[in-house]
C-alpha cells in the first residue's frame, strides 16, 4: 500500500516555489525557443538520478513538453535512522504531468530505476517507460510488488525512439550492469548528450563493447551540452576492465577449502556472472541468498546474461546435503545494511550462519556513502568469527563501473559539446572533472558546475542561464510509506536507533490469569500516533484477543510476553512495512 499524501508542512523543510506561477510566464527568454535542464534529485548527488529535459516554445511555460531521464532513489545520511530511502522531489512536475512524454531509462541501477514505484503513483502511471531490456525487468518486478500497471516499452541499444519534439538516439556503453546506455536528445534546439553511468570497457566479458563509432557520429552535430558521469573523475588513467579482475577471483574461489560466500551490489549481474563461472568451474554448487540477490539472478538467467541452469543452482533450505567446499553463496548486503543476509548470517539470525573456515568476497566497492562503518564493522565481525575476508580495491577484486579520465577525455572529444556538465558525482569529483577538462583545452565558460537544485536554461543561440532554481525538498521513504517521516520521528530514533519502539505494559493477576486493566500501548520514534489512530485501535483489540488466547491459570508470563511479541510483531510489519523493537511488559499485580 503507498501512501501518495505528501505531508505539506513538514518541521525543517521549506516549501517549494512553483516557478509556472511566481515567475511571469510571457517573455521568458525574450519569447524564443530555450530547453530547461533540472535535477529533481539534485545536480551533484551520486544517487536519485532523476533528470527533466524541458523543451519551452516561445518561452511559454504552459506549453512546455518535457521527458525524463532516469528515476532513481538515493541512501539517505546516517544520522537517519531507519529511513530507507530518499526519492528526487517531483513538486516540479505537478502543473505539467500531461506534458511528461516519456521516461528514458539508462540502465537498471536502483539509482536510476527504483524511485519509479514510488513516483509512477504521482506523476501518472500511464506515462510511457523507455527502458533497456535488464533494466525493463528489474522494474517490471518492483511495479508488480506495488500493484503498479505501467507502460513500459522495452528498447534495443542503437534505436532511436521519437516522442513529441524529441528523438532520443540511445548508444550502447559498459557498467557494471549489462545493457547500459547513453542517449543522445534532439530537441528543436539542438542535440544534449546525457552521459549517465559508463566506463569504456575494451575487453568487456559479454565482448559487447561501447559504440564509440555511434557516439562520435553524435559529435558530428550541433551537441549543445554533454551530461557526464563523472564520480571518476579523480582517477587518472582508464578504468581497470571487469576482465582484469577475473584472475584473482577465480584463484580466490578455487583454492578456497570451505564454503565461498561473495558480496556485491544486487544488481551488479556482471560480477554475479563472473562469481557463477568460476564457482561451477570449482564444483561448486551456486546459492543465491536473498531476496533482490535472487530477482536479479532469475532474471539474468532468463534474459541469459549469466551461465547458468537450473542444475547449477541450490536452494538455500537445501544447502544440508552438499559438502562445504561444493557451495558458492551469492549474498546482499555488503555494505552492512541491517536487514540485510550477510548481516543476518553474522548475528546468526539466518537459516545459514557464518562459521570459521568460510571465506568471505567482498566484491564491491568499500565506500557508499553514508553506509562506510557498517562495511568496516562487517569486515571486523567477520574476521573475529575466524572467516577468511576478502575486501577493498586493494585486494584487485573489485573494479570500478565508473570511467576515469581517459575515458572522460574520450568522450569529450567525441562529443565535442559547447558545454560540460558533469552529473552522478559529488562537487568534489565535479571540480576534478572540469580540472581535466581545462587541460583539454575547454574555457572557464563551458564548464558549468550548476547548484544542486539550478534551472539550467539553454537557448538557441547558445547562451545558458543557472541562476533560476527549484527549490527541492527532502523526501524519505520509510517502509512503505511516502514522506510521512517528519524531523520529530528522526530525533527520536536517533535515540532509539533503527526502527523506532513499540511497547505494551500488561498488568495480569498471576493466579486468576486476567488483565487487572486494559493494556497500555506506547511507542516512540516509530510512526506520528495520531495519524495512526486506525493502527493503534486495530492493535489494542488484537492485543487483547491474543491475551484471552494464551493466557492459563496461573498466568505463564514469559510464554504471554513472546506469544504477544509476535504477534505484534507480524501485524505491524503486515500493515506498515516496518519493523520497530517491540517490548511487551507482562507485569504482576
Ligand atoms: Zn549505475
Amino acid at each position: 500500500m503507498i501512501n501518495k499524501n505528501l505531508s505539506p508542512a513538514r518541521p525543517g523543510i521549506r516549501p517549494p516555489v512553483n516557478f509556472s506561477q511566481s515567475l511571469p510566464v510571457q517573455n521568458l527568454g525574450g519569447g524564443k525557443d530555450f530547453v530547461r535542464l533540472i535535477a529533481l534529485g539534485g545536480f551533484g548527488d551520486v544517487t536519485q538520478n532523476m533528470f527533466v529535459y524541458e523543451y519551452v516554445p516561445k518561452g511559454d511555460l504552459t506549453k512546455s513538453q518535457m521527458i525524463i531521464v532516469d528515476c532513481g532513489v538515493g541512501f539517505p545520511e546516517e544520522d537517519e535512522f531507519g529511513v530507507d530511502l530518499q526519492i528526487p522531489d517531483t513538486k516540479y512536475l505537478d502543473d505539467k504531468k500531461d506534458r511528461i512524454l516519456g521516461i528514458f531509462i539508462t540502465h537498471g541501477h536502483e539509482d536510476h530505476i527504483g524511485a519509479l514505484r514510488f513516483v509512477l503513483p504521482i506523476i501518472g502511471t500511464n506515462i510511457p517507460i523507455f527502458a533497456p531490456r535488464m533494466a525493463a525487468a528489474f522494474i517490471d518486478g518492483r511495479l508488480v510488488e506495488a500493484s503498479i500497471r505501467s507502460n513500459m516499452k522495452i528498447y534495443e541499444s542503437g534505436d532511436v525512439i521519437a516522442v513529441g519534439p524529441f528523438s532520443v538516439d540511445t548508444i550502447r556503453v559498459n557498467h557494471s550492469v549489462p545493457d547500459t546506455n547513453h542517449f543522445a536528445i534532439t530537441t528543436p534546439i539542438g542535440v544534449f548528450y546525457h552521459g549517465s553511468d559508463f566506463k569504456f570497457d575494451l575487453f568487456p566479458l559479454d565482448g559487447k563493447p561501447s559504440d564509440l563509432a555511434h557516439i562520435a557520429r553524435v559529435g558530428e552535430k550541433k551537441v549543445i551540452a554533454l551530461m557526464s558521469d563523472c564520480l571518476g573523475a579523480d582517477h587518472e588513467g582508464f578504468s581497470p576492465s571487469e576482465s582484469s579482475i577475473a584472475e584473482k577471483f577465480d584463484h580466490d574461489i578455487k583454492i578456497a577449502k570451505g564454503r565461498v560466500f561473495v558480496t556485491s551490489i544486487s544488481s551488479n549481474v556482471v560480477r554475479w556472472g563472473q562469481a557463477i563461472d568460476y564457482g561451477k568451474r570449482a564444483g561448486r554448487k551456486i546459492v543465491p541468498v536473498g531476496y533482490s540477490v535472487n530477482k536479479a539472478i532469475e532474471i539474468a538467467k532468463q534474459l541469459g546474461y549469466v551461465n547458468l541452469t537450473d542444475g547449477d543452482l541450490v536452494d538455500v533450505e537445501k544447502v544440508k546435503n552438499f559438502a562445504d567446499n561444493k557451495l558458492i553463496f551469492l549474498v546482499a548486503g555488503f555494505a552492512g545494511q541491517p536487514n540485510s543476509a550477510l548481516s543476518k548470517m553474522v548475528m546468526g539470525k539466518h537459516r545459514i550462519k557464518i562459521k570459521s573456515g568460510d571465506k568471505v568476497i567482498f566484491s564491491a566497492p568499500d565506500y557508499i556513502p553514508g553506509t562506510t562503518s557498517h562495511i568496516y564493522d562487517l569486515v571486523d565481525t567477520l574476521s573475529r568469527m575466524g572467516a577468511e575476508v576478502i575486501y577493498g580495491e586493494g585486494q584487485e577484486i573489485h573494479v570500478s563501473g565508473h570511467g576515469f579520465q581517459k575515458e572522460h577525455a574520450i568522450l569529450m572529444d567525441l562529443v565535442r559539446p559547447k558545454y560540460l556538465i558533469p552529473i552522478g558525482g559529488n562537487f568534489r569529483h565535479v571540480k576534478s572533472y572540469h580540472t581535466m577538462a581545462k587541460t583539454m583545452g575547454y574555457k572557464d565558460e563551458q564548464l558549468i558546475s550548476p547548484d544542486t537544485d539550478a534551472i539550467i536554461t539553454f537557448f538557441a543561440d547558445g547562451k545558458i542561464d543557472t541562476k533560476l532554481h527549484n527549490q527541492l525538498r527532502k523526501v524519505l521513504i520509510d517502509g512503505l510509506g511516502i514522506g510521512d517521516v517528519g524531523t520529530t520521528v528522526l530525533r527520536d530514533r536517533k535515540l532509539l536507533a533503527e526502527e523506532g519502539m513499540f511497547s505494551v505494559v500488561l498488568l495480569v493477576t498471576k493466579e486468576t490469569g486476567v488483565l487487572a486493566k486494559p493494556p497500555v500501548v506506547l511507542s516512540r520514534g516509530f510512526v506520528f500516533e495520531k495519524e495512526n489512530a486506525d493502527l493503534m485501535d486495530y492493535l489494542n483489540v488484537e492485543i487483547n484477543r491474543k491475551f484471552a488466547q494464551v493466557t492459563s491459570k496461573p498466568a505463564n508470563f514469559e510464554f504471554i510476553r513472546q506469544e504477544i511479541q509476535a504477534h505484534i510483531e507480524s501485524i505491524i510489519l503486515e500493515k506498515t512495512g516496518r519493523q520497530p523493537m517491540v517490548l511487551p511488559l507482562v507485569m504482576e499485580v
